[in-house]
């Protein structure tokens, strides 16, 4: 009888669990923004409903379909922007992880290791900033100086035939291990120094 009535509870526990994530049909509603979704198209006046950190409805919706309405009012619904060029590589710094600065400017994706500089221990990198979590999304170039410097110190002369092999087996790896690209910073040494 005892195992029934608990049995009975919990039951009813999980359908008012149900019932209640049911209840909503979204976790977040923007309202009365104007819409620029980033097509090059006009912007728009219509609410934005989210679920799941997917927006599912872009609209007419009314403020009781969520418990977290945002009033957008005056104000611009844009998808996040993408910083192509920054040198927040510090963001795997514990203390500049949250890249607030960035978030407050709407930039949800940085792109670091510009110039040249980005580490070519990508894994590591990545490993790092991983574990900590960090405020934007990031893709990361691996440095052709950072490389260069790191087979060949500051040499200001052209690499042996072993050097430049070094050098592209690590940028090889790098991009195995992530990296999207490989910047280059030819103004700068050691980058000044390089051939085509
Ligand atoms: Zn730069």
């Amino acid at each position: 009888m005892r195992k029934n009535i608990i049995s009975f509870l919990v039951f009813c526990l999980l359908s008012c669990l149900l019932f209640i994530s049911c209840s909503k049909a979204y976790d977040v509603v923007i309202v009365g923004g104007t819409i620029i979704d980033g097509t090059g198209s006009k912007g728009y006046q219509a609410d934005l409903g989210i679920q799941n950190e997917t927006i599912i409805k872009i609209g007419e919706i009314e403020a009781s379909e969520s418990q977290n309405i945002i009033d957008a009012e005056g104000k611009y619904v844009v998808p996040g922007f993408i910083d192509i060029h920054t040198h927040s590589d510090n963001i795997s710094d514990t203390r500049r992880k949250e890249a607030l600065n960035y978030l407050k400017q709407g930039v949800t994706t940085m792109v670091t290791g510009n110039c040249g500089s980005g580490s070519h221990k990508v894994a590591e990198f990545f490993n790092r900033i991983e574990k900590q979590g960090i405020g934007t999304n990031i893709i990361h170039l691996v440095g052709h100086g950072t490389v260069r410097s790191f087979v060949m110190k500051n040499a200001a002369r052209e690499p042996t035939k072993e050097e430049m092999q070094h050098m592209k087996s690590l940028v090889e790896q790098a991009m195995q291990e992530g990296a999207a690209g490989l910047s280059t910073g030819l103004f700068y040494a050691p980058g000044s120094y390089e051939k085509t």
